[in-house]
Formats: C-alpha cells, structure tokens, sequence
C-alpha cells in the first residue's frame, strides 16, 4: 500500500475486503487515516504469514484497510509512471503519488439516488389510489423521494411501502457529464500543403498507437498548433484521451478559446488555482473517459487518464515546465516518459527547441517535423539591434529615440506597439546616494525591488516586504534612496510621458492575478482597444495577437548575466518567442533589440534569425566537457541554518565523492542564491558522461551522509540552471 508520505516504500496491510493493485483506500496510519493506493498484493498469504516479492510479513503484526473508496483505481500505466518519476528523481514514491491523489478523494460526493419501477407484477398486492398514483408516475428513469412525492401526490411513506413490496427500487441518478465531447470534425481548417503533410504523419503515429517522439518544429505562426490540433483529432477518432500541457495557465484561455472553435466543445483545464469542486470532478472525468482532451500544467501528467492515446508538449523548451520545489521534475522529460508508459506518441512543439531536444533529433531518438513558412502568407518580423552606446536613451530614461520614433508611427499607422521587460515592479535596485547601502533582503543574498504602485520593497524570491524608507537605514541621510533601473512599471511610467495619447495596457503577474484577468487583457488587445502593451515574459507566451506589428525590447542583454551555462540559450527562446508576437497577420512585424552587447552570439542570432547556427555553436562548447545534454548532470543543494553548518556537510560530501572514469563533481560552492529564505546554501554538481546513470551514484554517494540538525541536502536531477 502506497501512502501519500515519504516512506521509503510501500507499506503493508491486511485487507478485509477484496482488493486490486490501484484500488483507492483510507488506511489507519498513526492516530489517523489516510488515503492509500493498493500497489501490489501478497502473492501468497497463509495461516500466518503474508509473503510479497522479496519480504514475508507475519499477519498478527498487520492492520486493516478502513474502507475502499468509491473511485476508478489508478490505471496501471499511472503507477508505473509514479514509480518512474520516483527512482528518478530520487524521491519517495509516496511523495509522487500525493501528486496524483492531491484532491480530496474522501470526500467525493454521495451518488445521488432515485427511485424506479422493477418489472415485478402487481399481482395480489394491495393497490391503494396513493400507490396506484405512484405507480402511475414513476419509470425507469430514477427520480427521487421528494420529485417522485410531488408528482404523484403521495407521501414518502407510500414510496416506502412500494419499495418494500418490490415495485420500486433505489437506483442512482446519472448526472449530466460536465464534460462536453469535442467533434474532432467540428471547425477542421483547409490546411496548407506543407501543414497537410506534416499533420499527415502525426496522425499516422497516432493511429499507430505506439510510443514515439516528434519534434513538431516551426517558426512562430507557422500553424503548429493547427497542425496538432489535427493529432487531436485524429486520437479522438481512435477513442482515445489526449493531454496538451502548456507552459502556463496563463496562456490556456487564448487555448481554449481556438480548441473551442477547432473543436466545438470546451477541453477539461487542469491546473494548480482549480476550485476543490472543479478539480475532483476534472479528476473523476480523466478517470472515467468522459474527459477526453485535458490542456493543463506538468500537474496533469499525473491525472489517471483511462485511456491515454497522445501527448502535446507546447512551447518545450519553457523552463517552466521545470518544477524546483518538493518533486523536482521536468514536465517535458516527464510527458515523454508518460506517452512511453501509455504506450502513445508524444509531439513536442516549439519554435526554438531545446538543445535537450535537437540532441534527441540528431540522435536519431526522436522524430523531427518542420513547418517552414508563416501561414496566409505573413513574413518573419524584421528583428534589429539599437545599440545602446551609441544610440543612448535621454539620462534618466531607459528608451532610446530610435525606439521611441518607431512606437510613434506605429500607433500613427493605427497599429499595435509592445515593449518588452522580463522584470516586474519598479526598479531592482534601490541605493543610498550619500553612502553607496543597498537595500538588500534580510531572509536572501538578493535585492529588494521596488513596487512602486504599492509603496514597497519587496523580496521576489522569499516575499519579504518592508515600506520603502524616506531616509537611508545606514547612513540617515535624508531622501538620499534613488532607484536604479528599470522594472516595468518604471518603463509604463516613461511611456505615459513620452506617448500621452498611447492607450497602454500592461501585463505581469502583478497586474493578471487570474486566468480571467488575462482572458480579458488579451480580449482588449485583439479587440483594439488598447495600442501600447508593456509587459514581463507573460507577454512573450504563444499569443496571437493580428495587429501587432513592433516589437521594442527594453533589455536584450538582462538574461545573460549570471554566468550561468544555459543563459544564452534561454534568452535566445525568449527573445525569439518575443519577436515572434509581431506582425502575424497582413502587415508585417518588426523587431527593436536594446543591446549595449551588439556583437554577443545571441544578438547576432536573432537579428539574421539563424537559430540553427547558433544552437551549433552552443552544442559545440558543452559537447567537449560533457555538459547537458552531452551528459548528465545533477545539482546537490547543500543547505542550513548558518553558513558553516552548511560549509560543513558541504565538505563532508565532498570528501565522500565517487571516484571513477566518467564521472566528475564540481564544487562546493556557493548556491547561485548563497542564501535563501534565511538558509545558506552549497551547491555540488555531479556530472557524467552520458551512459552513466547519476541515480545509482548518488544513492551509494549519498548512503552514509546524515544531514544534523537543520541541515539538508536537496538533489535536482537535470537541473535547468548550471
Ligand atoms: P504557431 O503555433 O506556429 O505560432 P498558430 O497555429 O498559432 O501558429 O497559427 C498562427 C495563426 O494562423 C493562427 O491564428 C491560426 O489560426 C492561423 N492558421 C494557421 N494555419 C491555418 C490554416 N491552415 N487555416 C487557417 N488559419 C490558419
Ligand atoms: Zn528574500
């Protein structure tokens, strides 16, 4: 039995009832009960003694399982997931199975019950008018005591009495499925000959029923999501359910909204912010079949899908997809494992894959598509570089005039503007002009940033917020706190300046608290009603917005500080992505790239739009050291109270490292946030060539290692950053 909670493995109970691996159960642990999956049963159990593969268990020392729940049991494909995910990640498989099993499955609501007449004869039983009018009313169709009382006039008594003589029996009332079907041929679009040939061949996987991965490649607006859309379609020809995760919820209204009009019937949205209500009916729907296409977050991966028969990653390289906290896991890397398990192909989509993924590719492990052009005859945005040295912005401001002119006959042309700044609140620095003091968060080795709007500086790794002070904490000098930088709401600030007549709307998670916030923000942008959009990375999302023809990036060189491995190529999917709003529809886009870096790879990549040579270049620095994806890599978080808690398990790892050809740690060294929420942090990474698996070695690594006191050690498997 597994339970929800970091056991080493499954636990074992006596079971009064009969059971099945993947039945659902509560199960008395400690004082109190909890839900519990059957992971396998004792294969032979005698008088005494219950015997499972490798362990034997005298009885006496059992307790019982409680009750079963009334709910499908977890598919087996779901379990072996479970499991997977598990020896992955180096994690307790209860702790994935809470994943699964994180709604409230106890509380699952009653099945409503209704009354129906049996076939049984009337014969020499008493008739009374009451009865008769009972009888009169009720079918086959079950209504219940009240409906039933009122539509034959009678009391509940005499329902009673019927059913006692055995002319009525209880059966339950079938709820409409809150799941409406989609129509696989509902809005299918006339589709390119390019489109066609591509979808051609996905649907063929599909049908084929076999796991299989493709890399669904193509440049932005190219109509890949139509062209899935097909795949979709096709499995739901077969029968089968299908699951798309998206990067972020964010983006699933636009989804939803063109699955919708694809498909004539809404898809289930699985996602972290459901209602209770939603989300144990969502997971029943998934269970039972009557949820055919779920679009959701990585947390849908571990929904009990009952037939799975396709997985979409959309947007695969978002280092969203990443789970940093408790079960650290790789949505996309996750997702494939899963299409394996179900015995299903697996589309991954983007337009700026992953090296992860081009590696695949070449490889010669993952199937590749490609669509090459715009759709209806759209151009690529025309992207190029405003260089910062010699083209600066006014002192004091952050947008260069050549920027500013181009917004201006932009919104004189009637068309739509966006600026990009992948940095929320006010400034990200705030200093004493007197004495050099930087507020810094007292909980992180961060700075505090500036949210201007709510009069605070707040800490956007662990929270913290103070008001801002009017006098320098360290030197009390007066007013002497200048901001420096820009976060987005200080670019908004300029921009209302510089453009008075500019309708300016701005997107980040500070001001689109909810799906519906955003579905409205997106409405007004593809309705016209705003020209001006200023927005953090929620902007750089798959949107199709029609009459967006510039794009301005305030900051093209923010990402690539950090000396952190991968930086160049997230800020290359991100800029791209971002460039890849602009001018989707008729007119064409163009692309401004405030850089005082001009001449930096990533730069030159966008600018000649030559993603391949730069993904080239980038595979041949970490192909030599064995860096991902050319190796494995995992990151070991060394973390406690003080720092020298936290130097010293450090060191003691360090000392315990494996030693053997292939295999090579780096570090300790400082986390790249030394501290964190009020905890020093260490950080090892462990690397080895790519036929060496990094699970074994760390579970012999870390075998004799026992973290004292507040001190821990947290390991990422696949870390995103190095
Ligand atoms: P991508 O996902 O590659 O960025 P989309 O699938 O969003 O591209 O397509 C871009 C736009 O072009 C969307 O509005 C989409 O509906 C439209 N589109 C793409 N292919 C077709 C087609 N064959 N027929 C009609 N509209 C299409
Ligand atoms: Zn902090």
């Amino acid at each position: 039995m597994l339970v929800p909670l970091p056991f080493p493995g499954p636990l074992d109970y006596l079971a009064p009832m009969p059971l099945q691996p993947g039945d659902l159960v509560a199960v008395p642990l400690g004082k109190r009960d909890t839900v519990g999956c059957v992971w396998d049963t004792a294969s032979t159990v005698s008088a005494d003694f219950a015997t499972a593969p490798g362990r034997e268990v005298p009885l006496s020392r059992l307790r019982p399982v409680v009750e079963k729940l009334d709910v499908r049991p977890l598919p087996g494909s779901l379990r072996r997931f479970i499991d997977w995910v598990a020896a992955y990640t180096l994690t307790p498989p209860g702790l994935v199975l809470a994943m699964a099993t994180r709604i409230h499955l106890k509380d699952a609501p009653k099945p409503s019950l209704g009354w129906v007449r049996t076939d049984q004869p009337e014969d020499g039983l008493r008739v009374t008018p009451a009865r008769r009018a009972v009888l009169d009313v009720a079918s086959s169709t079950p209504m219940t005591t009240s409906d039933l009382a009122a539509a034959s006039g009678a009391s509940s008594a005499v329902i009673r009495g019927l059913a006692a003589a055995g002319l009525l029996r209880e059966a339950v009332i079938s709820v409409a499925a809150p799941f409406a079907t989609p129509d696989p041929g509902h809005g299918a679009p006339k589709l390119s000959e390019e489109q066609a040939d591509v979808a051609q061949q996905l649907c063929r996987l599909v049908k084929d029923h076999r796991f299989d991965v493709t890399l669904l490649e193509g440049v932005t607006g190219s109509g890949k999501t139509e062209v899935y859309f097909e795949a979709v379609a096709a499995c739901l020809a077969e029968g089968k359910q299908v699951l798309v995760l998206l990067p972020e919820i964010a983006l699933s209204a636009q989804w939803t909204d063109r699955f919708i009009r694809r498909f004539g019937a809404e898809p289930a949205v699985w996602h972290s912010d459901l209602g209770a209500k939603r989300r144990r009916e969502t997971w029943r729907a998934v269970a039972d079949g009557t949820a055919r296409v779920v679009v959701g977050a990585r947390s849908a991966l571990f929904l009990p899908f009952e037939d799975l028969g396709l997985v979409v990653v959309d947007e695969e390289h978002e280092s969203a997809f990443k789970q940093e906290e408790g079960v650290m896991y790789h949505g996309r890397d996750m997702a494939v494992v899963r299409a394996r398990l179900a015995h299903a192909p697996a589309i991954l989509v983007s337009a700026t894959p992953s090296l992860e993924t081009l590696a695949n590719v070449e490889g010669g492990r993952y199937r590749h598509e490609l669509l090459t052009a715009r759709h209806g005859g759209a151009t690529m945005p025309d992207v190029s570089l405003v260089d910062m040295r010699s083209d600066p912005p006014e002192r004091g401001l952050f947008l260069s005039p050549v920027l500013c002119n181009a917004i201006d006959e932009t919104l004189k042309n009637g068309e739509q503007a966006m600026l990009f700044l992948n940095r929320r609140g006010y400034a990200p620095l705030t200093l004493c002009r007197a004495c050099g003091h930087r507020m810094q968060c007292p909980n992180c080795s961060t700075w505090l940033v500036e949210h201007r709007a709510r009069g605070i500086l707040t800490c956007h790794h662990c929270g913290h917020t103070e008001s801002i002070p009017s006098d320098c904490p360290q030197c009390h000098a007066e007013h002497s706190l200048v901001p420096i930088g820009p976060g987005i709401e200080r670019i908004t600030e300029e921009a209302k300046l510089r453009f008075p007549d500019a309708k300016i709307l701005v997107m980040s998670s500070d001001t689109l608290g909810s799906p519906a916030a955003t579905a409205e923000a997106v409405r007004k942008i593809t309705d016209g009603e705003v020209n001006l959009i200023i927005g953090t990375q929620i902007v750089a999302k798959g949107w199709h917005f029609p009459k967006l023809t510039l794009v301005g990036v305030v900051d093209a060189d923010l990402g690539l500080g950090g000396g952190d491995l991968r930086a160049a190529e997230r800020t290359v999917q991100l800029l791209h992505q971002v460039a890849g709003r602009a001018g989707r529809a008729e007119r064409p886009g163009r692309v401004l790239l405030q850089s005082y870096v001009g001449e930096h790879p990533v730069m030159t990549a966008l600018v000649s739009n030559d993603f391949q040579t730069f993904m080239e270049q980038e595979a041949e620095q970490r192909r030599p050291s064995f860096w991902p994806p050319y190796g494995r890599l995992a990151a070991l978080i060394v973390s406690a109270a003080t720092a020298d808690a936290a130097d010293a398990l450090a060191k003691e790892i360090a000392f315990a490292a494996p030693e053997r050809e292939g295999v090579q740690v780096l570090g300790p060294a400082p986390a790249p946030l030394a501290v964190l929420r009020g905890r020093h942090r260490r950080r090892l990474l462990l690397r080895t060539m790519r036929g060496i698996a990094v699970q074994p070695i760390l579970r012999d690594w870390l075998k004799d290692i026992k973290p004292k006191g507040s001190a821990k050690i947290d390991v990422d498997i696949d870390p995103i950053s190095f």
